[in-house]
């Protein structure tokens, strides 16, 4: 199994100011067993690389394309990403799926391109409100789950996030029964779909995270680590949740 995973997901946030508030992070995780990623926006995937300095601060970026190279404005590879000094890529984020219109095939076209570029790719599934008001949450991440990887798939080249989407940046966070249910029912359809590489995937939890839930969170079966979005941006949080998992 990988090591535990602490990631960040900066969003559309930070800038060249944003450097004190990642060297105040880099002493605090400077002896965890843990990894620590941060996911800034790809303007400063190279600056926050130069930040990090010789730390084992990891950096990712927060979506790419599925082609390598070509004419999409605005677009970037995975490859470019790597090349700018991201070693992780979030992919299939429910902001991207509802704002972006990503479905589980471009979500799995994206997998491909960052596994080819040698990105790890965190995928990331949840439900809305209304599909868990119905019951229906595990049918709809194990549909995203089967949607969205691509052949080939290892408990080195790819990470699972939950997120479930009501609970991103609402405050709210499923009872901990529930975020085992999911993640049990993850851990059971990637090893039955994977067999070993399965039983190695990193399933993170996200949605909400903070210091303070952050251990009990930690405790629950299977949670290998977090997707963390607003607790990310500031450095004592982070390492709050860092420490939690460590
Ligand atoms: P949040 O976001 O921690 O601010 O809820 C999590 C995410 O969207 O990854």
């Amino acid at each position: 199994m990988p090591k535990k995973l602490a990631a960040g997901n900066w969003k559309m946030n930070g800038s060249s100011a944003s450097a004190p508030e990642v060297a105040a992070l880099l002493p605090r995780i400077a002896d965890v067993s843990c990894q620590v990623l941060l996911c800034p926006p790809a303007t400063l995937v190279t600056s926050m690389k130069n930040w990090a300095g010789s730390s084992d601060l990891l950096i990712g970026g927060q979506d790419c394309h599925a082609n390598e190279s070509g004419a999409h404005t605005g677009d970037i590879s995975a490859a470019m990403l790597a090349d700018a000094g991201a070693t992780h890529v979030i992919l299939g984020h429910s902001e991207r799926r509802a704002d972006h219109g990503e479905t589980d095939a471009m979500v799995k076209a994206k997998t491909r391109a960052a596994h080819a570029a040698g990105l790890v790719a965190i995928v990331c599934v949840g439900e809305t409100e209304a599909e868990r008001d119905d019951s229906r949450a595990l049918d709809v991440v194990g549909a995203q789950i089967a949607g969205s990887l691509p052949d080939g798939v290892t408990g080195d080249s790819t990470v699972i996030a939950y997120e479930p989407v009501w609970a991103i940046g609402t405050g709210r966070t499923p009872t901990l029964e529930q975020i085992g249910e999911v993640h049990d029912f993850l851990r059971d359809t990637l090893t039955r779909q994977l067999g070993t590489e399965g039983a190695n995937l990193r399933l993170l939890y996200g949605g909400s995270v903070k210091p303070g839930n952050a251990a009990e969170i930690f405790a629950v079966s299977n949670v290998d680590g977090a997707l963390v979005g607003g607790a990310s941006l500031n450095s004592s949080d982070f390492s709050g949740i860092i420490e939690a998992l460590d």
